[in-house]
């Protein structure tokens, strides 16, 4: 039996899994995907402390990854498809196998949600994106859409004007959500078209996405744009599934913990983007992860006689 098993890699993940080496606890960390979660497929990162030069989310991933790895830390690449936790002894399910831990730090993070419009899925990959820096490179000098107002809209839509002859961001508001600098760069810049008070009506196209119909939510004014390219920045929503109905969670799928990253069941931590909470960074994504590493290590020593 593991002391501790970790559901997901990315930066609150493997933060969670540095310490718990580092308190000598036998940790293993499931990923199903790449390390580094939601970092892994941003741009730039200029905010977080001690990186005072930018750096690109696969590199920043990268260096957090090989961090974890030197306290020897245990990245399984494997899905989990089910967790027991109610008991003393959890229990985490792969396709092929069982593993039992002593206390689980949920780790899952959050993915882009989506428009849910006719044609968004079947266009995935033809035209519709959720990740402008994986995908921005395949529309050098195309034209294309951010749909949204919060910072990754502003972020993809600065850095997708690098490359493309034009940027349209459709915002269903009138202002900007994202943080004033990020905010005030998009404003400024004159290949990016902003298209306020508005949502995306339908996306256009036989095979592909040749372009999107606009509606003004305060006129009712329709216009058809002629593009290449939907970049999707509305948001996240928790990867809450393998615990959907034996956590308690908000109404939007946030897990609910206090302070020291205690869900209410017992031994189960969790932390980063999965829960709710005021501010969704990888600052506190990280602080996050110490601070369930500290519990689950409390947790051990009360409940196992460590
Ligand atoms: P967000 O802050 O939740 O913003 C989502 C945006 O999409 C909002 O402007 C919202 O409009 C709009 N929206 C939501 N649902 C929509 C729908 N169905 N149709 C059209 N528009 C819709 O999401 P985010 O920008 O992905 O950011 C998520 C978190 O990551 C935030 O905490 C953010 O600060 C953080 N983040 C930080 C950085 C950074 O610090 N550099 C970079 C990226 C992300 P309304 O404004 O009308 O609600």
């Amino acid at each position: 039996m593991k002391d501790i098993i970790i559901v997901g890699g990315g930066l609150a993940g493997l933060t969670a899994g540095m310490y718990t080496k580092r308190a000598g606890l036998d940790t293993i960390l499931f990923e199903k995907m790449f390390p580094g979660g939601q970092a892994a497929t941003t741009n730039m990162i200029e905010n977080y402390p001690g990186f005072d030069d930018p750096v690109s989310g696969p590199e920043f991933a990268m260096k957090i990854e090989n961090h974890a790895r030197k306290f020897d830390l245990e990245i399984k690449y494997d899905e989990i498809t089910g967790l027991e936790l109610g008991g003393k002894v959890k229990k985490v399910l792969t396709e092929n196998e069982e593993y039992e831990a002593k206390a689980v730090i949920l780790a899952m993070g959050a993915e882009p949600r989506k428009l849910g419009l006719e044609k968004e899925d079947e266009f995935r990959g033809r035209g519709v994106s959720y990740c402008a820096t994986c995908d921005g490179a395949f529309y050098k000098d195309k034209d294309v859409v951010v749909v949204g107002g919060g910072d990754t809209a502003a972020e993809d839509a600065m850095f997708l004007a690098q490359y493309v002859n034009k940027v349209y961001l459709v915002h269903r508001r009138d202002s900007l959500r994202a943080t004033k600098i990020l905010a005030d760069r998009v404003i400024s810049n004159k290949k990016i078209e902003k298209i306020w008070d508005s949502r995306v009506e339908a996306i256009l196209g036989e095979d592909n996405v040749t372009g999107i119909r606009v509606v003004n939510v305060k006129t009712g004014e329709k216009r058809e744009i002629k593009l290449d390219g939907i970049f999707i920045a509305i948001g996240v929503r928790p990867n809450n599934e393998l615990i959907k109905g034996t956590i308690e969670m908000t109404e939007a799928g946030y897990v609910l913990t206090n302070e020291s990253m205690e869900t209410n069941i017992p031994g189960v931590f969790a932390v980063g983007d999965l829960r709710q909470k005021p501010l969704l960074q990888l600052i506190t994504a990280a602080a996050d992860g110490a601070v369930a590493a500290y519990s689950a290590q409390k947790y051990l020593i009360e409940n196992f006689d460590e």
